[in-house]
């Protein structure tokens, strides 16, 4: 940073939302539970709009606006637009427009506006409380949001949404459960306090602590841990380099409730189009890290030259696979585009000859199925090469260790 003597004014409404509101329920929220106590009712409550809140920036303002991974029916947009309002983390087309910007611009400390390169507190909640220029806004890039009426009519009225589902609905509760202050204490203000700082940990620690198995050109990490606290959002290693990809954590077991909540709405018809990387993207990116490490592991431990030709023959072997995935997948839309092309002519035609009409779909499935196989081993292929390269890792560790 170029002016840390001249920092910029504070941003009171922030500071007010962000120091304010936490002391207020440091204080407070034990205060009223010495005087009065809380009950199971308030708890769960607490509980269940923390999961509301959260997940509908994580599957909402996130997944679907900010990144467009997959489509949401309008009854699920309206859904996601009042809970997400509801987290008090401004409206959806200035967090989307802003995290389009930190995605474009990760860590460049101008113009990531939470950059991870400025600290640890700043990328956490420090960016939010002065006026920083690297939080002017600007919707160049969201456009497209800027389309959805939806998007709209949540940002013009954000205040009064956020109100009445912070303060409003709360208070509501506590009507009807004989408690408002202390409802209003669990369910409002502790739950928001909660809720902020899980998402903050994903620009913050997110950022500094984890493995980084897909990229290091970034700063992002994976990390399973964070992942509970923060609804799946902490496999962001994997998010920073596929960030089109509905999942944060790919594999089945890995904890991602947001995936789980977007297939769940898939299924019962309320979002559709749902986008996954091909596992071979994947495995090639797990494979190019790899492949840097080697090398700079190598050179550390000034490995042999007998195994540096063996990293790079297993390089080589990298690049072609993908060359060749690269044709089969360009092979494969072609003769897509053909098939749609031969349908329309075969309509328009209306001729006989069904069985030579059958006999050339028959060769198409059957080339098709061989080019899937094709894919396939290619896939497997890069398997059985991350399998090596671990074996040609313990030689370097061993003769470093020799030496
Ligand atoms: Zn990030
Ligand atoms: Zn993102």
């Amino acid at each position: 940073m170029s002016n840390n003597t001249a920092k910029p004014p504070l941003n009171p409404v922030n500071t007010i939302i962000f120091v304010g509101l936490p002391l207020a329920a440091l204080i407070l929220v034990p205060a009223w539970g010495i005087y009065r106590g809380y009950d199971g009712f308030q708890w769960l409550w607490a509980l269940a709009f923390l999961y509301l809140n959260g997940m509908s920036i994580t599957g909402g303002y996130h997944r679907l606006w900010a990144h467009r991974a997959y489509r949401a029916s309008t009854g699920l947009k309206w859904f996601f637009a009042f809970w997400g309002a509801g987290a008090l983390q401004n409206s959806i087309l200035i967090w989307a427009s802003d995290h389009r910007r930190h995605h474009r611009h990760v860590d460049d400390n101008e113009l990531d506006p939470y950059s991870a390169g400025r600290g640890l507190w700043f990328s956490h909640m420090g960016w939010m409380l002065r006026q920083y220029r690297s939080n002017e806004p600007d919707f160049s890039n969201a456009k497209d949001l800027q389309r959805d009426p939806i998007v709209m009519w949540q940002d013009k009225h954000y205040v009064a949404l956020t109100t009445f589902m912070n303060l409003g609905l709360p208070v509501l509760l506590g009507v009807w459960h004989g408690d408002i202050i202390g409802t209003v204490l669990l369910v409002g203000l502790l739950r928001l306090v909660v809720n902020h700082h899980v998402t903050f940990f994903i620009n913050s620690l997110a950022h500094y602590w984890g493995s980084r198995p897909y990229t290091e050109s970034n700063s992002a990490r994976d990390n399973g841990f964070l992942a509970f606290l923060t609804y799946g959002e902490g496999y962001h290693n994997y998010h920073h380099i596929f960030q089109a990809d509905y999942r944060n954590g790919i594999r089945w077991w890995q904890w991602d409730p947001t995936k789980w909540m977007i297939a769940l709405c898939s299924r019962i018809g309320l979002a559709s189009d749902l986008n996954r990387i091909s596992d071979f993207k994947i495995q090639r990116a797990i494979l190019d890290t790899q492949f840097q490490r080697a090398r700079s592991k190598m050179d550390q431990a000034h490995s042999s030259e007998s195994l540096r030709a063996s990293l790079e023959r297993e390089y080589q072997l990298f690049t072609e696979s993908i060359n060749q995935w690269t044709a089969l997948q360009a092979e494969r839309y072609g003769r897509k585009k053909a098939e749609l092309g031969g349908a329309l002519e075969e309509k328009r035609e209306k001729l006989g000859g069904a069985l030579e009409e059958k006999k050339q779909r028959l060769q198409q499935k059957w080339e098709n199925a061989a080019l899937r196989t094709k894919l396939r081993e290619l896939e497997y292929g890069l398997k059985m090469q991350r399998k090596r390269l671990g074996l040609l890792m313990q030689q370097v560790q061993l003769q470093a260790q020799a030496a």
